[in-house]
């Protein structure tokens, strides 16, 4: 019997391996117990890379960490057939059919290891494949920023199909909580993808033998800097008669910040069928836009663009920007029940892991070179042909990056 927020009156597992990490870097300490999400994002995760830990180990030590009270373990489940097809960064192991592999390789023995008897006295969440299914809407099809391997993913039914495997497998599991990933207001708040998502994410929701029933709740912001409020303007505001909506920045976005986007994706995902009592996640790890750099109040009012762009606390150049960002600080602490329709805010992209490296980097795990990653790109149609605004000298997605995590430290709001 699932309880309605797993985050209510629970502990959260703090990775140990990123927590070594975090404890080795100056000033560290300071987050070093805060809990993080486990990325399984290759099969090999399963069973532990080169020596680390397997999901085993890390559900071995959360029965430790959990004690005589109640836990919630984090796991990311990402490594959908033609991952990441919107960007290179992330691209993963699994080729676009590679559909069986993804299910009978992948999913399957997660689900066979969280259905132990021995880990029914977890909480776990689990995430579902970010950054995927809103890609079928944004990146393919008729839209200038289509993708070919978008087109590709939304031609063989391999997302939304892998994503309603993935539900229904791990929704077997009673003590399994799913959240699916939502994108973030800096991508699905406008009106032609905002109902679009919320239809997509059901049809998934409703594949291969998934129901509503599976799918406890959402994530928003997974690994990405949007801020969560926005506190210097809203999206009712006008100067001298004109809406903010039409400030280059919010540039006819619905919402302006994080927390009233998954508050309204909330009710339109009810409106669409999953059930009324869904919860959402909002990921804190670096959307805190805290140091000197921070707006202390609203910009002037001398024109629509100087008010938003003087008021703002995200400073990326253009929302639309996803890799390494500078100036990025950690966000709010983990913590439950946080806001209204809000189960938590969460640090699901574990800070100091980087997004994607600077230049190509040879590996073995499928990943590519974006140049949204290069701080000398001037950019793509999907930000606005801006540059990218990513920190220079950057690793692989998922390797750590002192700088970026030292930079994460810094510009901390809540300050450390
Ligand atoms: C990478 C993963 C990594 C995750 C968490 C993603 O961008 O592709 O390999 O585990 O970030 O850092």
């Amino acid at each position: 019997p699932r309880v309605d927020n797993p985050y209510s009156g629970a502990k959260v597992y703090v990775n140990p391996e990123w927590s070594a990490n975090a404890a080795a870097e100056p000033g560290g300490s300071r987050i070093a117990n805060q809990p993080t999400g486990v990325w399984l994002d290759r099969t090999a995760a399963i069973n532990g890379v080169n020596g680390g830990m397997g999901l085993r180990d890390h559900l071995d030590e959360a029965l430790e960490q959990k004690g005589s009270g109640e836990l919630v373990v984090q796991l990311v489940i990402y490594n959908l057939p033609g991952r990441d097809c919107s960007a290179l960064a992330s691209n993963g192991e699994l080729k676009p059919d590679e559909i069986d592999k993804y299910k009978t390789q992948y999913i399957d023995p997660i689900a066979a290891i969280l259905a132990d008897p021995k880990y029914a006295s977890l909480r776990i969440v689990t995430t579902v494949e970010i950054d995927s299914l809103p890609n079928l809407v944004t990146n393919a099809g008729s839209r200038a920023t289509a993708t070919p391997q978008c087109d590709t993913m939304l031609a063989n039914g391999n997302y939304v199909k892998g994503v309603g495997y993935a539900l229904n497998k791990l929704g077997d599991v009673p003590n399994v909580y799913n959240y699916v990933d939502a994108g973030h207001h800096g991508w699905i708040g406008w009106d032609d993808n905002f109902g679009a998502s919320a239809n997509v994410i059901k049809q998934a929701a409703t594949a291969e033998g998934a129901t509503v029933n599976d799918v406890h709740g959402f994530i928003t912001n997974t690994a990405n800097y949007s801020a969560l409020k926005e506190n210097n303007f809203s999206i009712n505001d006008t100067v001298n008669g004109t809406s903010v909506r039409q400030s280059k920045w919010v540039d006819w976005n619905r919402y302006v910040d994080e927390l009233s986007f998954a508050q309204a994706f909330r009710n339109q995902l009810v409106s669409v069928g999953f059930n009324s009592g869904i919860g959402m996640l909002i990921d804190t790890s670096r959307n805190g836009w805290g140091g000197s750099a921070r707006p202390a109040g609203p910009g002037p009012t001398t024109s629509v663009d100087a008010y938003v762009d003087g008021g703002r606390y995200d400073r990326r150049i253009h929302p639309g920007n996803w890799c390494n960002q500078s100036g990025a600080g950690l966000g709010e602490r983990p913590q439950a029940n946080p806001a209204a329709g809000i189960d938590a805010y969460v640090w699901m992209k574990p800070p100091g892991e980087s997004d994607g490296a600077s230049k190509q980097i040879p590996n073995d795990e499928g990943k590519g070179f974006d140049r949204m990653c290069d701080p000398t790109y001037t950019g793509n149609s999907r930000n606005g042909n801006n540059p990218s605004g990513a920190l220079p000298d950057a690793p692989l997605s998922g390797k750590w990056f002192s700088a970026q995590f030292q930079e994460l430290m810094r510009n901390a709001y809540p300050p450390l």
